[in-house]
């Protein structure tokens, strides 16, 4: 059974049985009441009846005195309990006198019984208890006419109101199926006037716009990483052709093997990257934090790195803060901080200059690489953490934009950020802000 039709059915009976206690209640209150109003009756009808009675000469006189009326039997006995007048044949007959009322229970019903003596005979009058119900039934049955119409009434009420209600989960429902069938995550729900089905339906919208960037994003990213092995496997196979169709000229086919070893070197990079960046969408790249000295780190590290520039006639100076440490991975800051100076090196202009600086502020340790290179524009600058992005793709083309959103990943895995500030023709500086041990 749906929900809709159990909440309906759960109220329907809650109303059904709330109406027949009130029913109960309201019967047993009013047959109270009937039975009070009857003795009353009865009573009343005895002394009307003995006010109509006369006794003249030892002979009585009845002044029209109904036998029955509403019910109510008036008997009149000798004293030796002879019925002298009145209807035969009833249980209020067949007992004796007793002064006042009574209620007894006879072969015929219950009745109640007021007698009087009156100059040597006893008048009586008597009813049955049943008498009340002809009295209400009809009372009884309009009461529960209207009950049972109040239930339906609510009932039907209460099926329009759940209808409603749901209206907006039926849509979501809808929705969502026709999303699993389909693979149109650009479809939404209409918000609804009812606050909680607003918020559903909102919820459930931003739900679908996440599901949305994130499967473009899958989408681009599998895109790219195509793109990206293709570009080398052509180089690899144009290269093996060509030294096949010069293998006697053994200078040609050295430049191709050593054309295909380059290219082959470049996916190999590029396939560990992509590892990577995918052990850390699923959490499973492994961190090996503990305290280490940065600043000896950062030491040792420039004296390379200076190498390096020299060789492309860059020059290249650090200023370290002694003392400072860390608890992180050290390998992977020695790979972002790598990064962001190879960066340097590659997008520098001729003679250009890096600078290597460390410093403490408050309870950070701060590592920025900054150049005089081409610089970033500030629309670029949005976009170079993300997967493959690269501001001129024929500038770099031995890498592949991977580089600075491993970069980023390796900063979160420990807890560290990285922020970059450039001037398009001006250079930029790259910032790694790492929580000091
Ligand atoms: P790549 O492997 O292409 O260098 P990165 O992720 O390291 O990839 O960098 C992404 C892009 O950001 C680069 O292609 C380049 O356009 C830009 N970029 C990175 N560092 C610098 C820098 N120091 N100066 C200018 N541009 C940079």
């Amino acid at each position: 059974m749906s929900l809709k039709k159990r909440i309906v059915a759960w109220y329907t009976l809650w109303t059904l049985t709330l109406m027949a206690i009130i029913f109960l209640l309201f019967f047993s209150f009013s047959n109270t009441l009937s039975l009070r109003s009857l003795r009353h009756d009865v009573e009343e009808a005895l002394s009307d009846a003995s006010s109509l009675i006369r006794v003249r000469s030892g002979r009585l006189n009845f002044f029209s005195v109904d036998e029955v009326e509403d019910g109510i039997y008036i008997l009149v006995f000798s004293s030796d309990g002879t019925l002298l007048f009145g209807r035969e044949g009833i249980g209020a007959v067949s007992i004796g006198y007793q002064e006042g009322q009574r209620t007894l229970s006879l072969s015929d019903g219950h009745w109640i019984i007021s007698d009087m003596m009156m100059d040597g005979y006893y008048i009586r009058a008597a009813a049955r208890e049943s008498t009340i119900y002809s009295m209400i039934s009809s009372d009884y049955l309009l009461v529960l006419i209207a009950a049972l119409v109040m239930v339906v009434i609510s009932a039907l009420g209460g099926y329009f109101i759940v209808s409603r209600a749901f209206l907006p989960l039926e849509r979501l429902i809808s929705t969502a199926s026709e999303i699993a069938d389909g693979d149109d995550l650009t479809k939404r729900l209409e918000s609804s006037n009812a606050k909680e089905s607003r918020e559903l339906s909102s919820a459930f919208n931003s739900m679908l716009g996440r599901l949305d960037d994130s499967f473009k994003k899958e989408k681009e990213f599998t895109d790219d990483a195509s793109h990206e092995l293709r570009t080398p496997l052509a180089v690899i196979k144009a290269e093996s052709e060509y030294a096949l169709s010069s293998i006697d000229d053994r200078a040609e086919v050295e430049q191709s093997l050593s054309a295909i070893i380059k290219e082959t070197d470049r996916m190999t990079r590029l396939i560990s990257s992509l590892l990577e960046l995918s052990r850390a969408d699923k959490g499973s790249i492994k961190i090996n934090k503990r305290r280490f000295s940065l600043s000896s780190m950062l030491e040792g590290l420039s004296e390379e790195m200076s190498q390096m520039a020299r060789e492309r006639n860059l020059s290249f100076s650090s200023t370290l803060e002694k003392g400072i440490f860390v608890y992180a991975d050290e390998d992977m800051i020695i790979r972002s901080v790598i990064n962001l100076i190879n960066n340097a090196i590659s997008y520098s202009k001729e003679n250009g200059h890096i600078d290597l600086l460390l410093k403490r502020n408050e309870s950070v340790a701060i590592i920025s690489v900054k150049d005089d290179g081409i610089g970033i524009s500030e629309e670029d600058q949005k976009r170079i953490f993300d997967r493959f992005f690269q501001v001129d793709k024929a500038r770099s083309s031995s890498s592949s934009g991977l580089g600075l959103a491993l970069v980023k990943e390796m900063a979160a895995l420990n807890n560290a950020t990285i922020s970059v500030e450039s001037k398009l023709g001006y250079g930029s500086t790259f910032t790694l802000s790492i929580p000091i041990a």
